[in-house]
């Protein structure tokens, strides 16, 4: 299955954790290989020459989740966001200031904040530094990897804010891989479903949260407990039992066939297929071709209009 990331959009990554966010992180820098497409603004990254992914490289910046480790405690904010400038341009030490104090004011900080250190700042002030620095270079898209996860709820609001304001104001895209399935629905237009270093559906947002097609996708969202504790308490919800497979020895067929409780004799042997999902995007499911009921609906019911070949999945 492949993923793609269009212009001024944010495509959200989920999963539990060990489901492979991260790893798909490393496979759009290319850290590491990766067995499918990957297309970000019109770009198969996996399919760049070096000379190409150079350039590609630089549009790409990532902001990461603990702003206390991601800036260096004994350079001052202005040194640390200017580094980029320094290694990749050769603007003048002026100019560079006056970047530097240019993407400040874009992320919602003072000018003079630039003489300070990481330890005066908040967990809050310290992220909007880390976004100032991922920004300073004009960058396309930004991979925002569990960003706002180690921040207060308030502050997350803040950060969230900040990071939509910064994708109209500058036309950035991201990529925003979180475990936290509301915040990913707030900030994205599409959403892909990671398990086990696959994805297992991916489609627009609304058409995910509403009505997914897989039973990943299905069991993950019935975790998010309900605001209201009497729903809470009356809605019946499965649950997810065990953990996330080794990813060094998966089980053979489906890579959810351990856990799922929909599992067939098929999906202990075969991989699934990927099936087009009414609404938008695809699902990886033998049940969409094979099985007898989802959910308790009818297999007919199920919102599915095509299938394309089983070797069109990826696996980053
Ligand atoms: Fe569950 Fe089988 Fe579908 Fe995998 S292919 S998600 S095991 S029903």
């Amino acid at each position: 299955m492949d993923i793609s990331l269009q212009s001024g959009q944010t495509l959200g990554i989920v999963g539990e954790s060990g489901s492979g966010k991260s790893t798909l992180a490393r496979a759009v820098m290319r850290l590491i290989g990766s067995e499918g497409r990957i297309v970000l603004l019109g770009a198969d990254v996996t399919d760049l020459s070096e000379r190409k992914f150079r350039s590609h490289r630089r549009k790409v910046q990532m902001v990461f989740q603990d702003p206390y480790s991601s800036l260096n405690p004994s350079l001052t904010v202005g040194q640390s966001i200017a580094e980029p400038l320094k290694v990749h341009t050769r603007m003048s030490r002026a100019a560079r200031r006056r970047r530097v104090e240019e993407v400040l004011d874009l992320v919602g900080l003072r000018a003079e904040f630039a003489d300070r250190h990481p330890d005066e700042f908040s967990g809050g002030q310290r992220q909007r530094i880390a976004i100032a620095r991922a920004i300073v270079l004009e960058p396309e898209i930004l991979i925002c990897d569990e960003a706002v996860s180690a921040l207060d709820v308030s502050t997350q609001n803040q950060v969230l804010s900040l990071l939509e304001s910064l994708r109209e104001r500058l036309g950035l895209s991201y990529l925003f891989i979180s475990h936290d399935l509301a915040v990913v629905r707030h900030i994205s237009d599409s959403v892909a479903v990671m398990y086990l270093g696959e994805i297992m559906e991916e489609g627009p947002v609304d058409r995910i949260f509403e009505s997914p097609a897989h039973p990943y996708t299905q069991v993950l969202l019935e975790a998010v407990p309900e605001p209201d504790p009497l729903l809470q308490r009356s809605t019946k919800k499965r649950v997810l039992e065990g953990d996330v497979p080794d990813p060094t020895n998966p089980p053979p067929g489906c890579s959810f066939s351990s856990r799922c409780p929909f599992a067939m004799e098929i999906c202990r042997v075969e991989p699934a297929p990927v099936v087009e999902v009414i609404g938008g995007g695809t699902s990886r499911c033998h049940l969409h071709t094979s099985g007898p009921t989802l959910g308790g609906a009818p297999l007919a019911a199920l919102p599915v209009i095509e299938q394309t070949p089983p070797e069109a999945g990826v696996s980053p």
